[in-house]
């Protein structure tokens, strides 16, 4: 199977850094762990260090280094010659600036941090380019896309990113309002972090993805197309211009995804990896998506359309409207409002250099809490912040 691939983890204390650290576990003949990185859980950082014994890592805390492993920045973790292939897990800008060092250091990318892309596709995609290396996805609707296109001569037309739809997606606009973080949290199909399953449940998930496949496959943003599909057993579809589509199936579990990204262009055997039973996935259902009910779904892709740092501006004010509900100060439908007053204040730059794209996330922040601040401080206003469509 070729030689064994070095890997470095951004963010090995998530769920998809997790869920890496699985497959190269359950792959020791074809997968090495030289390097990771995470922040938050700090006792399973410490656990994973000491279980793989990385030649390098970075924490912004400091760690056991009782084994002689080296601590480095990340930049100068993913630009390392012992380093083949660097997983971006990470979430949110935080992945910005170390995949950039990765492309720049000629290392395949395996991206599963959608803001990379979303925030900075142009600088990100043009850097790929030039240092003549791949970004390789890790989302599962786009590693599907890439997969279907494999053997193919001809791209397209169009592409259709499955959703599962979240929990709420037969809910009334009144029921959305009084959604709770806990039942929000609660997705009914995959196990992920906080901030994306509450994007799942608003459908922003879908909308970043939209501008991901964007980048990803040089797609114009009206072939791209939305479905729900509720068993997530589809994970997207292309059309090719004699009308032929092409899917790819599986049962959901994101290390499908990983390995494909780590083996390609091989593929794997994995018996850890599930097959699907057909007599559970017995029914494939799919249907148009409501972009009334779901606003962020619009907002994401208008931005998209729009370019320059409107994009920025939008994960920016997400995450801060998530943080928000997730503290319980917002209501769920008050996620997609802050999104768009702060996008609606915000004064775009087309072709945006980097710093430009950060100054706009920093913005967008202020922005996005003091809306908040302003509505809760006129308490007579309703508890709903009104939808403006
Ligand atoms: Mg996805």
């Amino acid at each position: 199977m070729g030689r064994v691939k070095r890997i470095a983890i951004l963010g090995s204390t998530g769920s998809i850094g997790r869920q890496a650290l699985d497959l190269i576990r359950a792959l020791p003949d074809e997968l090495k762990l030289v390097a990771l990185t995470g922040d938050k859980n700090l006792e399973l950082l410490e656990r994973q260090i000491r279980e793989f014994q990385p030649k390098m890592f970075c924490s912004s805390v400091k760690l056991d280094n009782s084994y002689g492993g080296e601590f480095l920045s990340v930049e100068e973790m993913v630009s390392h010659p012992e380093v083949d292939f660097v997983i971006v897990a990470t979430a949110g800008k935080a992945g910005l600036s170390p995949t950039l060092a990765a492309l720049k250091a000629g290392k395949t990318v395996a991206l599963a941090n959608k803001e990379v892309l979303v925030m900075a596709g142009e600088i990100i995609v043009h850097e790929a380019s030039l240092h003549q290396t791949q970004i390789l996805p890790i989302d599962s609707e786009h590693s599907a896309i890439w997969q279907c296109l494999q053997g193919e001569e001809n791209k397209p037309q169009r592409l259709f990113l499955t959703a599962s739809g979240g929990p709420f997606y037969h809910y009334s606009q009144p029921q959305l309002a009084e959604v709770t973080p806990e039942q929000a949290l609660q997705h009914p199909v995959w196990k992920m972090g906080r901030k994306v399953t509450i994007d799942s449940a608003t459908l922003m998930n879908k909308g970043l993805e939209v501008l991901e496949a964007h980048w990803l496959f040089s797609f114009p943003f009206d072939s791209i197309e939305i479905l729900i599909h509720p068993q997530s057993i589809v994970h997207s579809m292309v059309e090719f211009m004699d009308g032929s589509l092409k899917a790819q199936l599986s049962w959901p579990d994101m290390r499908l995804p990983i390995q494909y990204a780590l083996s390609y262009p091989q593929r794997w055997p994995n018996p850890e990896l599930p097959r699907l039973d057909w007599n559970k996935a017995n029914s494939l259902n799919f249907e148009p998506v409501d972009y009334d009910k779901f606003p962020c779904l619009k907002l994401a892709v208008d931005a998209g359309k729009s370019g320059g740092t409107y994009p920025a501006a939008l994960c920016a004010a997400d995450e801060m409207a998530v943080e928000l509900f997730l503290s319980h100060k917002i209501s769920f439908t008050d996620i997609a409002t802050i999104v768009q007053k702060t996008l609606g204040q915000h004064q775009n730059i087309s072709q945006p250099s980097l710093e430009e794209i950060l100054a706009a996330d920093d913005w967008a922040r202020e922005c996005a809490t003091r809306l908040c601040l302003d509505h809760y401080k006129q308490p007579e206003r309703p508890s709903n912040l009104g939808i403006e469509r």
